[in-house]
């Protein structure tokens, strides 16, 4: 089976050619730092944003609660170890989380580890862990020093009785008592009604008045399991923010989570909790990106770092291996893509032709996409950013080539884009780096791969070991190619630094039939300071795919790089380190 995917040919680096646009759209759009919202250069209001822009609450800044390491881990599927609760946590900190609920500390001691190391970070979030309504989980929680619990009773009939065998005036006294042993010993409390969504109204009112009576810092509306619309989150909330602070836990089963978000906090609550992409059982929970990408723009809410938010995102789906859907807001490969040919070229004149707001906004870049549906005027620009000058009919050409590969479902990545106007222009390729010789073993307890390859005149030979042989493999390219970057000098004499400073954006694979003789596709981008470029390679060998991918990918980054050299002897000098 084919697996079909929005072809692309990643061209992220175009966003450095509208740079000088977004600029001027970025300040169109963004509240200025006093709040309101700026008019044009020319006076005359941003119309566009002004009417978007609404009353949601009085707050200008509501808190998020992040859960992904709790809620968002209960997840089937995901596991983190306490190193990569950690790696989360300070990414969730340095985008300026307020609270950060590291796990459940009654789960096991793998997991009070992990809320160990994140509590003992010396983080600016407050570090929490989830509690059921029992002393023993307030006393886990205090042997992993954290600052407070999210202390979790239950409120609905249903989980009452039938869950904890337990009856209203029960859960009411043991909850009273917890408050005050958790409060006793300087915990941070906040009381979360477990299915409050569908407990009885008086009821929940009365459980969550006694836990703050007893001291809680802040009670929790909890739509357990997604059950609930805007309407009654509204109506439930209001009667709680009467008590006392207000956090909202939704669920997105009904795909009402961000909305009842929005219902609540216009209802008088003033704190989200979500997790990073939205992981979470069933459903999942509330993605906090999108609460705070939406704050932002509609309602001008303050919440954590947006700027951050795309990094945060693939974080998270690096960690937990949950892939991004490609259509999702904020973090979605697609969410800042463009292949329609019309709306390629309308983005060409206007960044914010088909965008609600810059992609720089949260980090991230735009992406022309190269398939079936591109035009000449988004062949052009990709063209353009490969440094390539083409004539009207090699142009024609080539588009009619890009829509051919795109016709048959094939992904056209930037390699397929060179190759075609290499083929089209009459000009040979002129390799620096090719692959000679690979050799991969996983029987072991420790794969191994080696490779061989020729960069520029020299070959070189190397190899690695990694979790897996295409991990070894790619590790033996890596090591052949720093072999050679201690040596190396450039014309003027600087030091080079060689092929090496390269980032793997991404890294896919598609199985083509579906046998256990199936060719695979792996698809890698790359990029190297501000140069990336997409590749694919198919063999049935899914280490061998992988390699050559690789390898052509830092062929073709190498290629830009010597273009560059020409008339830009500094430019490569400075190039950054590899982000891990
Ligand atoms: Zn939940």
């Amino acid at each position: 089976m084919v697996v079909r995917r929005i072809e692309q040919v990643a061209s992220r680096r175009l966003a450095g050619k509208f740079a000088e646009r977004n600029d001027r759209s970025d300040s169109l759009d963004r509240p200025s730092s006093d709040g309101a919202r700026p008019s044009s250069d020319d006076g005359s209001a941003d119309t566009d944003t002004e009417t978007l822009l609404n009353p949601l609450t009085h707050l200008e800044e509501v808190q998020l609660l992040d859960t992904t390491l709790r809620d968002g881990e209960q997840m089937p599927g995901v596991s983190l170890t306490p190193a990569d609760k950690l790696e989360v946590a300070r990414e969730l900190d340095a985008a300026g989380v307020h609270v950060i609920e590291a796990g459940s500390a009654c789960t096991s001691e793998g997991e009070r580890e992990g809320i160990r190391r994140v509590a003992r970070e010396g983080l600016d979030a407050t570090v929490t862990s989830f509690a059921r309504g029992v002393r023993s989980d307030i006393d886990r929680a205090l042997d992993c020093d954290v600052d407070g619990v999210n202390l979790v009773v239950p409120a609905s009939d249903r989980h009452v009785e039938t869950k904890v065998g337990s009856s209203r005036e029960e859960v009411v006294e043991t909850t009273v008592e917890l408050v005050e042993y958790a409060t006793d010993h300087g915990l941070w409390v906040e009381v979360l009604g477990e299915d409050g969504s569908r407990a009885d109204l008086d009821y929940l009112e009365h459980l969550m008045g006694a836990g703050l009576d007893a001291g809680a810092d802040r009670v929790c509306y909890c739509d357990t399991v997604g059950a609930a619309g805007p309407e009654h989150t509204a109506e439930v909330v209001s009667r709680l923010a009467d008590l006392g602070p207000t956090s909202l836990h939704t669920h997105d089963d009904l795909g009402f989570g961000v909305t009842n978000v929005h219902a609540g906090l216009k209802a008088g609550a003033d704190t989200v909790h979500g997790t990073v992409t939205g992981i979470g059982e069933r459903a999942g929970n509330v993605a906090i990106e999108e609460v705070a990408i939406a704050l932002d723009r509609c309602y001008d809410i303050d919440t954590i770092e947006i700027d951050r938010l795309y990094r945060l995102c693939r974080r998270v789906a690096d960690v937990t291996g949950v892939v991004l859907p490609p259509n999702k807001a904020v973090c979605g490969a697609n969410a800042f893509a463009h292949e329609s040919g019309i709306h390629t070229d309308g983005t060409l004149k206007d960044g914010a032709m088909y965008e609600p707001y810059p992609p720089e906004t949260v980090g991230r870049e735009r992406r022309l996409v190269l398939g079936k549906h591109a035009g000449r005027a988004g062949v052009a620009a990709a063209l353009a950013e490969h440094e390539i000058d083409v004539d009207e009919a090699e142009l024609r050409e080539i588009v009619s080539r890009v829509k051919e590969l795109g016709d048959r479902g094939k992904r056209v990545t930037d390699a397929d884009l060179l190759a075609m106007a290499e083929d089209v222009q009459g000009r040979e390729r002129d390799r620096h780096v090719e692959l000679v010789d690979l050799s991969a073993s996983s029987g072991g307890n420790l794969p191994t791969a080696s490779v061989r390859l020729r960069v520029g005149d020299e070959e070189r030979v190397a190899s690695g070991t990694g979790s897996g042989p295409v991990d070894a493999g790619l590790e033996a390219v890596r090591t052949a190619l720093e072999a050679g970057s201690e040596s190396g000098t450039r014309a003027d004499g600087s030091e080079r630094s060689e092929s090496v400073a390269f980032e793997l954006d991404s890294y896919h694979v598609d199985a083509i039939t579906g046998g256990t003789d199936a060719v695979v596709t792996v698809a890698v981008d790359l990029s190297r300071g501000d140069r990336s470029v997409s590749v694919s390679a198919s063999d049935a060998d899914i280490t061998r795919a992988s390699v050559v991918a690789m390898v052509d990918a830092l062929d073709r980054l190498s290629a830009v790089e010597s273009n560059d050299d020409d008339d830009s002897v500094s430019d490569s000098a400075e190039l950054p380190e590899q982000a891990e």
